[in-house]
């Protein structure tokens, strides 16, 4: 992200920007020593700052990413940051399915069952859901895990859930209870 600061310290972004990766593996390490609920405070913590920052600068903000936007230069950009990273994302990707596949598996079967319990139903947001999970039917269903499993939740059936896709992308990583809650906010 470029400085949004009209008086960054230049030097300081410098010295960052040489420095990004030896930064960033500090910070891993600082942040791997952390026991579990200090890992919960501090991505809570995080978000609230984030949260009052976006509502500190709002217009400020909102002035900055319209002078940005340039459509005919968007998709170009997305598609060079999306060679430049697409090895990460496959490199995460990979991850993110063998990390699973060490977490139990779960077969078509048991989302079928998982479907017909929720009366194919939107856990999230009561949405009627079709008995579907192919993208490009509409009101398809998402398979999420109830603990995220990059919070430590299994991958077997009893972790699993339908949600609806605006249900999982709000859900993202969030943890049950902080779900919860959310849920009851937004049905309050
Ligand atoms: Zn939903």
């Amino acid at each position: 992200m470029t400085k949004l600061s009209s008086d960054p310290s230049a030097r300081f972004v410098r010295y960052r920007a040489a420095h990004r990766e030896e930064r960033a593996a500090r910070t891993r390490e600082a942040y791997r020593r952390l026991t579990e609920e200090q890992k919960k405070a501090l991505v809570e913590s995080r978000r609230e700052y984030q949260k009052q920052y976006r509502e500190k600068h709002k217009v400020r903000l909102s002035e900055y990413y319209r002078a940005r936007y340039d459509p005919q230069d968007n998709h170009a950009r997305y598609r060079k940051r999306y060679e430049q990273k697409r090895h990460e994302y496959i490199a995460c990707a990979e991850d993110r399915q063998r990390n699973l596949r060490e977490r139990g598996s779960h077969t078509q079967e048991d989302i079928d069952r998982l479907y017909a319990s929720q009366c194919g139903v939107c856990t999230g947001c009561g949405l009627q859901l079709e008995n579907s999970r192919d993208r490009r039917v509409k009101n398809h269903y998402e398979v999420d895990h109830v603990m995220p499993v990059a919070l430590g939740g299994s991958n077997t059936a009893d972790n699993l859930q339908l949600l609806c896709c605006p249900c999982n992308r709000r859900k993202h990583a969030m943890h049950p209870d902080e779900w919860a809650a959310r849920i009851q906010k937004l049905s309050a």
